[in-house]
Parts: structure tokens; sequence; C-alpha cells
């Protein structure tokens, strides 16, 4: 590997780690250098959130500690046959780093991840070194995430858990077979078995800490995943079903989507083109149906079309009431939480704002508009005292009707 700058390595890593979606910060335990003592805090106070324009967070210094990698899984810029400029990190360069942009306010804390060095055990003990330096030398108590590598010794990826906020072992695909076919040296056990191994690891912290305050904390904003979208046949129906059974095994935090990039020099068993990005929106609109709004998975299933794909012009709330009007108009006067939760176009905090005020006023139509983003949506699916839609609910174009279709002006008309 040519000799390179600390400034070279860094464009080339930083722009290398862009493919990681699941670097978000939330849910960790609050940590502050009040005092003077310690350096970093997890707090807002003082820390930048930027957004990318494709709504990714930008404001943890986001890096690998390299691009080099010993595995060739198909839809992997750093794969190892991949033509790409590789650059390699030192653990102390990503920890100078990490706590010269810290002291600039740049960043709020540490995504750090790597394709696979010599092996996996040599990678993992070198992403643990980073986060233990950090902590341990220089007490660092700003937010750290490590992307921890699934076939390395057990240990070793709860090690992880001792100095890092969240640790994520990536799924990467959504069924076995998309596995073998495109990551053929990972395996479904191993990535399971490791995430099985977290789940349990984090459980006894948190038993520990409950019984004995000076316990050390252990991974308190628990452990994600992420999966690669349209990189392989899946449906979104597989893809909900996935996401869900990882949320019930292994108690993750969150499941991130990635919508697959198509890479240069890629391999023949790849899509040419990437899926359209609003399929990843969509799936993560499914994935607060299910966390925040009471649905079960079979039901944002049942949202999608007979191609197991959820419709990519309405949001997958709309699409479930249209197919299933028999559970509308709500009364927005007396329905429960559950079912306000189902009404399009309804959130929780407006639910929460309904269920609080009702018991002192009766809900208008006008009322309910003010609650939300566009009431031309919500009305055919409520009742409120001085409105009911009058078989709104079975009319056959009522998606065209609450979403009119498109059309191009006319440019030159007379
Ligand atoms: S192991 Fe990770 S870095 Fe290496 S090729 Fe596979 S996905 Fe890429």
């Amino acid at each position: 590997m040519a000799q390179l700058d600390t400034r070279e390595k860094l464009g080339i890593l930083a722009d290398a780690a862009k493919y990681d979606a699941s670097c978000a910060s939330s849910g960790t335990s609050k940590r502050n250098s009040v005092g003077g003592k310690g350096i970093g805090s997890t707090e807002g106070m003082g820390i930048c959130h930027a957004y990318a324009p494709d709504g990714r967070c930008i404001s943890l210094l986001k890096i690998l500690l390299t691009n080099s990698c010993i595995f060739d899984c198909h839809y992997c810029i750093n794969r190892k046959s991949s033509n790409v400029r590789r650059a390699r990190f030192t653990a102390q360069e990503v920890v100078n780093l990490t706590l010269a942009f810290y002291k600039r306010n740049y960043i709020e804390g540490l995504f750090l991840s790597s394709g696979i060095i010599a092996s996996s055990n040599y990678t993992m003990e070198q992403l643990v070194e980073v986060a233990r330096s950090l902590r341990e030398d220089h007490d660092f108590r700003g937010y750290i995430h490590l992307k921890t590598i699934p076939d390395a010794d057990p240990e070793l990826v709860q090690k992880a858990g001792l100095y890092a906020d969240r640790v994520s072992i990536n799924v990467e695909l959504p069924t076995a077979p998309g596995l073998k076919r495109l990551a053929p040296e990972k395996s479904v056990g191993q990535i399971e078995g490791a995430m099985a191994g977290m789940k349990g690891a984090i459980e006894d912290g948190r038993d520990a800490k409950k019984k004995y305050k000076s316990a050390p904390s252990f991974a308190p904003a628990g452990q994600s995943t992420q999966m690669i979208v349209g990189a392989d046949a899946a449906t979104d129906s597989d893809i909900v079903a996935k996401a869900s059974t990882l949320y019930d095994r292994f108690s993750l935090r969150r499941v991130y989507y990635s919508a697959f990039s198509p890479i240069p020099d890629a391999s023949a068993v790849l899509p040419l083109q990437r899926p359209p990005l609003m399929r990843e929106h969509r799936l993560y609109q499914s994935d607060w149906l299910m966390r925040f709004y009471g649905f079960k998975p079979d039901e944002v299933v049942s949202a999608a079309g007979d191609d197991g794909m959820l419709p990519l012009d309405i949001d997958p709330k709309l699409a479930w009431a249209l197919k299933f009007r028999e559970y509308f108009p709500v009364d927005v006067n007396k329905a429960t939480k559950e079912q306000l939760l189902r009404v399009p176009g309804l959130g929780t905090k407006a639910v929460s704002r309904i269920l609080s005020s009702r018991r002192f006023r009766t809900f208008t139509l006008d009322d309910v508009a003010r609650l939300t983003v566009s009431v031309a949506k919500i009305r055919p699916f409520i009742v409120t005292s001085d409105w009911r839609p009058t078989l709104l609910t079975d009319k056959a174009d009522l998606k065209r009707w609450i979403k009119p279709e498109k059309s191009q002006m006319e440019l030159f008309a007379a």
C-alpha cells in the first residue's frame, strides 16, 4: 500500500463508509464532562446533528479502519476483487482523529467499521483497541458505535460492548439464499449466533447494573443491524418479515435499510440499477408502523401488492387502510387509541393530543385539520361532530380521490 498522509486516508476511508446506513446515535445513556472530568458528551449541547440530503446521519465521524478486505462480498465496493484505492488507519490514528474532530465540535462521536484485514479476530482486536483507548486512555465520554465482525471470537465481539454505546452486526441480506449467493464467505448461522451472544451479554450487563450501581455499562444503546435492499430478489414482504423476526429474537434497537448502490466493476450477479430510494423510505415507514403504531408484521405485509412489494406512490399505512376499509370511518371523539393510530395521516403525537383533549371538548373536522398535514387524506377515514363521510370508503377510486395522479402541465396551451 502506498504511503498516504492522514488527510488522504480520511478521504478514502470516510468515503468508503458512506454505504453503511446504521449510524444513528439514539438511545444511549447520558454522559458528560461537567466538572472538568473527562472529555466529550452524549448530550445535546454543542453536538451538531447533520443529515446528508438522502437523510443519513453524518454527525458522527464515520470511517472505516481500512477498506482492504480478504472477503469478496459481491455487493461491496471494498471486496477483495474490487479495483479501488486502498488505505488503512492504525488504531492510534483513529483515536487521534476522533479527539481532534470532537474538540472542534464537528462530531458527536465515532462510528467505526472495517474491512477484514488479516483475519476476523485481528480486525476485531483493532476495532476494540480504538474504543478501549478512547475510553480508558482519554476518558472519552462521547458516543461510540462499533460495527462488529460476526465470525470473530465471541469474547472479542462482546468486548466491544464494554466500550461502545451501540454495537451492530450486519445481517446484510434478507434471505439465506441471497446471503449465500452474494456473500459466500458469510453465513446466517454465524451472524445470528453473534447477535444472540450480544443479546445475552447486553441482558447480563443490564442485570448487573440493576444489582450493583458500580457495574460497567454494557452497550447501553443496544445492538442494531442493516439490510441491503434491492441487491437480490427479496420482496418487501420478505424484508418486513425478516426485520420483525430480528426484532423479536435479538431485541434489536433498530433495523436499518440501505438501498443497494451499483458499484464500479460490479459482479454479473448484481442488478444493474439501484432500487428507488423511495423503496428504502417505505420500508422505514413500515418499520415505524410495527414499532409505534401497533401493526403486526403480517398486517404490514398485507398492505403490499400481489408481488410482495409495498406501493411506492402512497405510504404503507394508507395502502393498508385502502385495502381494509371495513375498519373505517373511525369516530375521533370515541375511538380507542389503537383505532386512531390506524387512521392514515394521524401520527402518534396527533393521537396523543386527541386523547388528552377530547375529555374537555368535542373535535370538529377543523380541529383535526390543525393536527395533520393533509386533511384531504384523513377525511374519508374519520367521523367528527360536524363531519361524516358518506360512503366515501366505498368509492372504488378512493386512492385517486385522496392522492390525484400527477400529470405534466400543458406547456404550449392556448
Ligand atoms: S466482509 Fe464487509 S468489507 Fe469485506 S467484502 Fe464483505 S461487506 Fe465488504
